[in-house]
């Protein structure tokens, strides 16, 4: 499979926030007004003025002590996106080069609701004024040569950027490595996506959207598209 693709391993995530921040500046999205929520995680969830998210999760082991998860919360630049297939023709791009996903300005044209929820990573949003906003996988600087501003940023390796096929290699001989340590390891997103994410726990303890299936949202995209007609022929949806 060709174009770009993210390998992110969060076993090497301090949570720093340094790709958060990023990504704020190089797109120059404004300030998110934030209450303390009684984690570190700032602010409280993806917003069409903060496209890259650091998500905090804390749970309690079998052995009463708590462990606590990173996840670098983003567009998936799904490979095949539902939220195209629910989207008139043209309102959201998808770009040949590198698959990355684009939510058009069109989109503030009509209502968001049907895009929102195709998505089975919960990432969609819209300002006050209906203008989406979104990972671009940073496009005009790749586009340039250059990488993603959050993954130019990570310290510590946790985030990594290139050519999908490269990007999955990365992924499997990380994984390799880890496995000798934690058994328990595992890669998420290698079949469908471009963002792979290597974890060290089960995929629900770091985010409950973190592993969704694209599969699943197809089917509900497909009800959807199917609404009016049962409508009409007076079939209640399930
Ligand atoms: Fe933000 Fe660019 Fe990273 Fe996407 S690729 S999360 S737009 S910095
Ligand atoms: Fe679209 Fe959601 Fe996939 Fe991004 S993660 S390409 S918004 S369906
Ligand atoms: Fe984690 Fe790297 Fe982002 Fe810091 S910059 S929060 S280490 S992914």
């Amino acid at each position: 499979m060709t174009g770009k693709a993210f390998f992110i391993d969060t076993t090497l995530c301090t949570a720093c926030r340094g790709c958060q921040i990023a990504c704020k500046q190089w797109n120059q999205l404004g300030a998110t007004k934030t209450i303390n929520m009684g984690s570190h995680q700032n602010p409280a969830d993806l917003s069409a003025y903060t496209w890259k998210l650091i998500r905090f999760n804390e749970t309690m082991g079998p052995d009463g002590k708590p462990s606590w998860y990173f996840f670098a919360d983003q567009c998936r630049h799904c490979v095949e996106p539902p939220c195209m297939e629910a989207a008139p023709e043209g309102y959201i791009l998808h770009d040949e080069a590198t698959g990355a996903v684009i939510h058009t300005v069109k989109l503030s044209a009509i209502s968001f609701v049907d895009v929102r929820d195709s998505c089975p990573y919960d990432i969609p949003r819209v300002n006050s004024n209906n203008i989406p906003g979104k990972c671009t996988m940073c496009l005009d600087r790749v586009s340039n040569g250059l990488l993603p501003a959050c993954v130019k940023t990570c310290p510590t390796g946790a985030m990594n950027f290139g050519d999908r096929d490269k990007m999955v290699e990365l992924a499997k001989s990380r994984l390799e490595a880890r496995k000798k340590i934690n058994p328990e390891a595992h890669v998420i997103g290698l079949d469908d996506l471009r963002v792979f994410y290597l974890m060290d726990s089960q995929t629900e303890n770091y985010w409950k959207y973190a592993g969704s299936s694209v599969t699943i949202n197809r089917m509900q995209a497909m009800k959807r598209m199917l609404k009016p007609f049962k409508a009409l022929a007076g079939i209640r949806s399930a």
